[in-house]
């Protein structure tokens, strides 16, 4: 099978780029993806729109920058994604164990397979913060020299951009029963559910957490912050299906109902 049959997988495969100061780096982002044969190109609230130092960047790719739906939040941009990664230059001051890109982009056409997955790039002074990288399942690190570690945004886009492409050339050869050139971890991966839970269901779980905990009075006064990003960390972590998430709704409902009734009880052994 030829890598363009694998155009389904390809089009579910997301460069989000938040907060781009230089349009150049738009242009040279989106010609880095075209050469690989990504086209889904996504801005997050850029600090200029796209001009003409973008189209010429672009060198003909500019058909992707005028496609690019453009959001004002992280958040929406990856609402309907089934896996997000962040791409980020800091290894070791992030939370999350970060990735390399080539197991990261043989996840990601896997994954692509149940729904949009999103690979996010931050800004080019300061990258992503830390809210922005709460959103995401995953952290990837292009592995560059520890004492000058941060690529130029179109960089890092086409290291990416060309390990997904080699995944989805895998992935082809896989299917027509071909040996594959590059490594196939992206066939070892257990593919995810058909079900996977989007991003705005593991959201909506999250703020369900919240009320819950406050509701149990888990926190005890403690600032709920450090626990809160925990527990996103574990369930972002467990690839949760639509089920799964409708499951734990169902517990945390109870756990309210429960303390609901234990706080009317204690009412009634003081009024009595
Ligand atoms: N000074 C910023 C670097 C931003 S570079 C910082 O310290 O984070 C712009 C973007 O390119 C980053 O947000 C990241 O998405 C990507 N990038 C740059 N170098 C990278 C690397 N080594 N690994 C993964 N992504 C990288």
């Amino acid at each position: 099978m030829e890598a363009s049959s694998q155009a389904p997988l390809a089009h579910h495969l997301r460069i989000v780029l938040v907060g781009t100061q230089h349009p150049g780096n738009i242009g040279s982002a989106a010609r880095a993806m075209k050469t690989m044969g990504l086209r889904q190109l996504v801005l997050v609230a850029p600090e200029k729109a796209p001009d003409r130092d973008a189209q010429a960047m672009a060198a003909g790719a500019d058909d992707l920058i005028a496609a690019a739906p453009v959001f004002a939040t992280l958040a929406e941009a990856v609402a309907d994604c089934r896996w997000v990664l962040g791409c980020t230059a800091r290894s070791r001051r992030i939370q999350l164990e970060p990735m390399h890109p080539r197991a990261a982009a043989a996840r990601a056409v896997v994954a692509a397979a149940s729904g949009p997955v999103a690979l996010v790039f931050g800004r080019e002074r300061s990258g992503l913060d830390n809210e922005e990288m709460a959103l995401c399942n995953g952290a990837v690190h292009i592995p560059s020299d520890p004492d000058f570690s941060s690529l130029n945004l179109a960089a890092a886009v086409q290291v990416l951009s060309y390990e997904l492409r080699c995944a989805l050339l895998d992935a082809a050869s896989h299917d027509s029963g071909g040996e594959a050139g590059g490594s196939g971890a992206a066939l070892r991966t257990p593919p995810p559910s058909a079900d996977a839970a989007t991003h705005a269901q593991l959201e909506g779980l999250f703020e369900h957490l919240a009320t819950t905990l406050d509701a149990i009075d888990f926190h005890k006064g403690r600032a709920p912050d450090s626990a809160m990003r925990k527990l996103r960390r574990l369930y972002l972590r467990a690839n949760l299906d639509a089920a799964e998430v409708r499951l734990l709704h169902g517990i945390l409902a109870d756990s309210e109902r429960m303390a609901r009734l234990a706080g009317d009880r204690t009412m009634r052994d003081e009024i009595l």
